[in-house]
């Protein structure tokens, strides 16, 4: 096992923010998993799991521990069982992109989300009206603890809008993910809509930008303020939630820029780095979003990204 010291962060994150890593394990095979772990656990320093990065915003400080990145991605197709296999480091993209060129449909508007299998199930990630709790058969687990593997079946994942099981108990690690598709009627319809749906993401100014996606998880939010948003966009409120970028845009930081990290312009909620932002930039400005937020609407906004390294 190769365990690399001061290993520089903001390149593995697509928010290109953050310091280094005091350790740095790159998990390539699955069965290399259980070592990477007991270096943190003899050596009782703190861990944490990186995949994609997409997610994820790192101190400028850095990360006093061991980042465990997991990097293992084989994948397999089962057409006759109309079934894609991904081992948790796979990229989402590659995966969809994978099944599609094999005729699997079902996740084409899910392409363009970055980041790795095992975040996206994760997270429960979705785009478009499509989210991995409807395509997922079962996803396989590694219990931190007891070192328990255990198959999780679709059920048993418990997703919810942006969570799952695995997000509310992150003792547990995703080595792999099965998704359940249907065989395309006509050949090629099924990678056709998958680069539609990138050049929707791109014209939206969703894609290929340094951030972590949206910031915030949209809120639930009570019905005065949803009879709000459905008069003046024309489409329902799900779940009782409206759009977290609708209540920034409306508190008035649409396109707002605060040393270095802005709004995005189409996006209020994306958090950007132009290049110049910390960590901290980013912290500071949604501090200042997440009170005006509340003074103007009552809502407390909660953020979907995971933050590493910082004392609070
Ligand atoms: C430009 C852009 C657009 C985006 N668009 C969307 C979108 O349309 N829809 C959407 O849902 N998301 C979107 N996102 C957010 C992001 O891509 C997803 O949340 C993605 O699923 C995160 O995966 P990751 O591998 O990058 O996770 P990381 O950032 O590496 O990790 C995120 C969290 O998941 C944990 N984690 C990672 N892998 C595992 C694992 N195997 N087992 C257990 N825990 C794990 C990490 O510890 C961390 O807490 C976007 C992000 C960007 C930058």
């Amino acid at each position: 096992m190769n365990v690399q010291e001061n290993v520089e962060l903001a390149p593995l994150t697509t928010f290109k923010i953050g310091g280094s890593s005091r350790y740095f394990i790159d998990v390539q095979h699955i069965d290399d998993l259980g070592a990477a772990l007991d270096y943190a656990q003899t050596r009782n320093v703190p861990y944490f799991i990186l995949a994609g990065g997409s997610n994820t915003l790192v101190s400028d400080t850095g990360f006093e521990g061991v980042v465990i990145k997991i990097s293992f991605s084989k994948r397999a197709i089962d057409t006759e069982n109309k079934e894609i296999t991904a081992e948790a480091g796979c990229s989402l993209m590659a995966t969809i992109h994978g099944a599609a060129s094999a005729g699997l449909s079902g996740m084409e508007s899910m392409y363009g989300i970055p980041g790795s299998v095992g975040g996206a199930v994760r997270g429960n990630a979705g785009a478009f009206g499509t989210e991995v709790k409807d395509v997922l058969k079962s996803a396989i687990a590694l219990n931190i603890e007891t070192r328990e593997m255990r198959t999780f079946s679709n059920k048993e994942c418990r997703f919810s809008y942006r969570s799952s099981f695995f997000k509310r108990n992150p003792d547990w690690i995703i080595l792999s993910a099965t998704f359940t598709l249907q065989m395309e009627k006509e050949d090629g319809t099924a990678l056709a809509r998958a680069s539609e749906t990138l050049s929707m993401r791109n014209e939206r100014q969703i894609q290929d930008i340094q951030s972590a996606g949206s910031f915030f998880l949209n809120p639930i939010v009570h019905k005065g303020l949803r009879t709000m948003f459905e008069d003046e966009k024309g489409v329902p409120a799900r779940e009782n939630r409206v759009p977290a970028g609708w209540l920034i845009e409306k508190a008035g930081f649409k396109g707002v820029c605060m040393s270095g990290a802005c709004t995005g312009a189409r996006s209020s909620n994306y958090v950007i780095n132009d290049d110049t932002a910390t960590a901290e930039s980013v912290r500071a400005l949604v501090a200042r979003i997440t009170d005006k937020v509340i003074s103007d609407f009552g809502v407390e906004l909660h953020p979907e990204v995971t933050q590493v390294g910082f004392s609070a």
